[in-house]
């Protein structure tokens, strides 16, 4: 009889955006007239833009002539759109070589795969709160996991001590849930963790586009990163394809563990399972990295930034305690008066008809925090925080 990988028993089922869709469900049920605002999930509103869909409308059209129609692709993405990755890259001082980028179709399914090239003897850093996927997927694998304390006492970002004993370390920053981002020093004391104990960074960028101030895009930015991290980055929150469906992998050519090169196993690994993104969505990514499209997305990005300042104001004026809202769509903020999370959900959601995501469901550390997103649209975001203000300062 066939025998399964039981380490799937030992995931936890996750109730958290089910639990919040079927509160909400309950409560506009009983309460029709008031308008829910939501600020919860996190996926983007914006449509895609004008220069993405001219070039995947071009696409489209070639896959319909016998002269330009595409058939199987590199499987690890074309050369036309690791080229301005690479230019991209470069804007910010990192040098890359078009056979360390690996076109996926998005961050999360590498973040997922990337286990394959480890085995589960491994122990796995992991901070506590944080974007689940990188907990159950390891949990998947059964492998051991230790949590790095991410608190209002180290800002969120927690750093390493000779105590870790960790050989995979996960880095999202900016990051999903707090919002808050490492600086250059901070980053470099992580590499050097890596470098000096065997272990590699597995370094999600998801929010680099973000980033507005002195902060390392990509931790290819800090020396010595190149021996000891993978960067997975994506174009759901940088240009709306989080229906579309592109992201890549850098994997760099000087990266070796027990004298094997994760690169070359990395590319054994997507030539066997993965047959590249669809030609249409890559031609749709090049969209992104041309001039209009680069100005474009900027725009809607700015739209985002302006929705997470009117967050913060509000926060500032009701003296919160928060992270994240500058360099990040997220603003994490303590609850008032102490509350617990889910506490605070039912308040805001019951008080206010505003709809947040309740900390706790990132991790332990999350219990007295929540998070907003500035996803929504900038009249919701106004009026959801006219509304905050009046129900936090009722309290
Ligand atoms: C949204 C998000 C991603 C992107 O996932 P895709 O699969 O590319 O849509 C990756 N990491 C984090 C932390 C995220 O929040």
């Amino acid at each position: 009889m066939v025998s399964l990988n039981k380490n799937y028993k030992n995931i936890k089922e996750s109730y958290l955006f089910s639990d919040i869709a079927s509160k909400v469900a309950a409560f506009s049920e009983k309460n029709p007239d008031v308008k829910i605002i939501r600020m919860g999930i996190g996926d983007v509103t914006r449509p895609l833009c004008k220069s993405v869909i001219s070039e995947m409308t071009k696409g489209v059209k070639e896959m319909g002539e016998p002269e330009t129609f595409h058939g199987y692709g590199p499987e690890q993405g074309y050369g036309f759109i690791k080229e301005p990755i690479k230019e991209y890259y470069k804007e910010h001082g990192v040098e890359l070589l078009l056979d360390e980028i690996f076109i996926s179709d998005g961050a999360k399914s590498d973040l997922g795969n990337i286990l394959d090239l480890f085995s589960g003897d491994n122990t796995v850093l992991i901070p506590d709160p944080v974007y689940p996927v990188y907990v159950d997927t390891n949990i998947m694998d059964g492998r051991k996991i230790i949590f790095a304390d991410s608190n209002e006492e180290n800002g969120f970002l927690p750093l390493p001590d000779d105590s870790i004993k960790a050989d995979l370390i996960y880095i999202c920053s900016p990051n999903n849930p707090t919002g808050a981002v490492y600086n250059r020093e901070q980053l470099k004391k992580w590499v050097d963790y890596a470098n000096n104990n065997g272990s590699i960074i597995l370094f999600d960028a998801a929010y680099e586009a973000f980033i507005s101030g002195d902060y390392p895009k990509s931790i290819y930015e800090i020396e010595g990163a190149k021996t000891c991290a993978i960067e997975f980055c994506s174009l759901s929150k940088t240009a709306g394809f989080t229906g579309t469906r592109m992201g890549y992998t850098v994997v760099p050519k000087n990266l070796k563990a027990e004298d094997m090169s994760l690169n070359k196993m990395w590319l054994r690994r997507q030539t066997t399972k993965f047959n590249g993104v669809s030609y249409i969505v890559q031609k749709g990514g090049l969209g992104v990295f041309t001039p209009e499209g680069r100005k474009q997305i900027s725009e809607n990005i700015d739209y985002y930034k302006e929705n997470a300042k009117i967050i913060t104001d509000c926060m500032d004026e009701l003296g919160i305690f928060y992270t994240g809202g500058k360099n990040s769509p997220y603003v994490w903020l303590k609850c008032p008066e102490n509350m617990e999370s889910w506490e605070f959900f039912d308040l805001l959601l019951k008080k206010a008809g505003v709809v947040g995501t309740p900390g706790s469901g990132f991790g332990s550390n999350g219990k007295n925090f929540f998070r907003l997103t500035a996803f929504s649209t900038r009249e919701n975001t106004v009026e959801a925080m006219e509304r905050f203000k009046k129900l936090v300062s009722s309290l």
